[in-house]
């Protein structure tokens, strides 16, 4: 079990107009999201607070370490979930604190990369028999070599159109 709170939570009373800096650490589990990354406790949050008449601003930053699979050769990798412009302006309620877990839980789930390469030349895996590219090669055809001739038997037939259009 993770010993780090679930909730993001600034007193309201200790938000000053001149503003504090926060810093806390918080636990994944309040990333209760499906996604193919596995999250590292703790969430860093580092904000500057501050009142604005009757509400509240926070900015800073969030981030998190995460574990997931290549993309393409299914090799862990480690990735580190960085969002750099984390913004909050809440009214200040009649509670001693404000809660922005839900706007921390969002940031950090539109932050996602939609898919990750252990590197961006990775050669993935050979498609017809699983061999690591990256660390060997193998007999196979594989799938770009047969997109490759496919794109050729494209522009020989663009070829052929464009003669047949000269000719009439
Ligand atoms: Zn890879
Ligand atoms: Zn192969």
């Amino acid at each position: 079990m993770s010993h780090y709170p679930n909730r993001f939570k600034i007193r309201v009373d200790s938000v000053t107009s001149m503003g504090i800096d926060i810093e806390s650490e918080l636990s994944v589990l309040l990333l209760d999201e499906d996604t193919p990354l596995e999250f590292i406790d703790p969430i860093t949050v580092k904000v500057h607070a501050s009142k604005v008449e009757r509400s509240i601003a926070v900015k800073g930053t969030i981030s998190v370490r995460a574990k997931a699979a290549c993309a393409r050769c299914l090799n862990e990798l480690n990735y580190l979930v960085e969002r750099d412009n984390f913004f909050a302006f809440v009214k200040i309620p009649h509670d001693e604190n404000i809660d922005l877990t839900e706007q921390l839980r969002e940031d950090i789930i539109v932050s996602l990369p939609i898919r990750l390469l252990c590197s961006d030349d990775c050669k993935g895996l050979c498609d017809v028999c699983g061999t690591n590219l990256n660390e060997r090669t193998c007999e196979c055809t594989h799938t770009e070599f047969i997109k490759e001739s496919a794109f050729d038997g494209l522009d020989k037939l663009m070829d052929l159109k464009n003669k047949q259009d000269n000719e009439n």
